[in-house]
């Protein structure tokens, strides 16, 4: 008998879990214990809970945890792993070390629907949501686990097209019977879906990242189908409307690519749109992959983009490229390890 998995479960699902089998009340905050304070691997680790117990559970449960199958490290430190999930699918989760902190990105689905020009794992295709255990495990199977100050959901996927288990994992990461990691040191990015953000706005604490890339609208549709359906300017308005304060935050990212979003037209209609939010704009360098003709521009470029920006009164600031030499592309060390099975 295939046995159903313990790690990713809130503290709501393990009590349903611990009632099924007969355990006492106390049994599933005692389970959350060992699977989030503590780095157990096996159910028999789980000593404050009796010989019995252990043995019913792990009858039917396991932990379910699994390390990364292969990994690259760039020569600044930036690692990048390989997960299996689905059964036989990969994704990749980076590890960004810095000064003072250790980012990790998740991804939130092996592939991605969404179509966006620039972006390997958009080629890929859509091949399934990930679970959140397969979501948080690239987080605690992770090996500088314990070096982790912050992460963010940029990785494969977009978030808010996973809406319930993303939130199950941010429960879990957040609250006190969980990892009780403040909010503030996750950001979830999305490129902006109109039916969930309301939902991920009001029942998460997190920052938000929303992927603009364009502000006029005919552009944002060639690089992001996205646009088409689920109009930038209704996300902004719905940011406008939403009581940002309590140190949560709302970022703008913009790829910049050359000759494509990249002149003063564009730095006065982006000041434009968000005139009257408090936000900043990170800007980031594309990385070229194989098989795209878009074009990353020079650093001069990127430069002038920011002061344009900050001079029109939007805080904006040039995200530093990381793991270049790896192949920062998300999606490009799934595709290898995809056509390899
Ligand atoms: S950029 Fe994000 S939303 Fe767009 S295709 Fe890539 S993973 Fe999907």
């Amino acid at each position: 008998m295939q046995k159903e998995i313990l790690y990713g479960r809130t503290l709501d699902e393990l009590i349903v879990v611990t009632k099924r089998l007969g355990m006492p009340g106390f049994a599933a905050k005692q389970i959350a214990d060992w699977l989030y304070k503590k780095e157990i691997q096996t159910i028999d680790e789980m000593t404050n809970l009796s010989k019995n117990m252990r043995e019913l559970l792990s009858k039917e449960y396991e932990i379910g945890l699994s390390d990364p199958v292969n990994f690259s490290q760039s020569s600044d430190g930036t690692k990048k792993y390989l997960y299996k999930v689905l059964g036989n699918k990969f994704i990749e989760t980076a590890f960004i070390p810095e000064d003072d902190r250790a980012t990790i990105c998740v991804s939130s689905q092996a592939g991605c629907k969404m179509g966006c020009i620039f972006c390997m794992t958009g080629k890929q295709g859509f091949q399934g949501n990930l679970s959140s255990n397969e979501i948080l495990n690239q987080f605690r199977s992770l090996p500088e686990f314990n070096q982790l100050t912050n992460m963010v959901f940029m990785g494969m996927g977009e978030p808010l097209d996973n809406l319930p288990e993303v939130l199950k994992s941010l429960d879990i990461l957040t609250n006190d019977w969980g990892y009780a990691w403040s909010p503030t040191r996750i950001t979830v990015s999305t490129i902006g879906l109109l039916n969930s953000i309301k939902e991920f706005l009001e029942k998460s604490r997190c920052h938000l990242a929303i992927s603009l890339h364009s502000p006029f609208d005919d552009e944002r549709k060639k690089l992001m189908p996205v646009q088409k359906t689920n109009n930038v300017k209704e996300v902004i308005e719905i940011i406008r409307n939403f009581d940002f304060s309590k140190q949560r935050r709302v970022s703008f990212e913009y790829i910049l690519f050359e000759g494509i979003n990249d002149s003063p037209r564009h730095v006065k209609e982006l000041a434009r749109i968000l005139n009257g939010i408090k936000c900043r704009i990170n800007i980031i360098r594309f990385h070229q992959f194989p098989g795209s003709d878009l074009k990353s521009p020079g650093i001069g470029a990127l430069t002038a983009f920011r002061e344009a920006l900050n001079d029109k009164g939007i805080l904006s600031t040039i995200r530093s490229s990381r793991g270049v030499d790896i192949n920062a592309a998300c999606g490009l060390l799934s595709t290898l390890g995809q056509n390899k099975t």
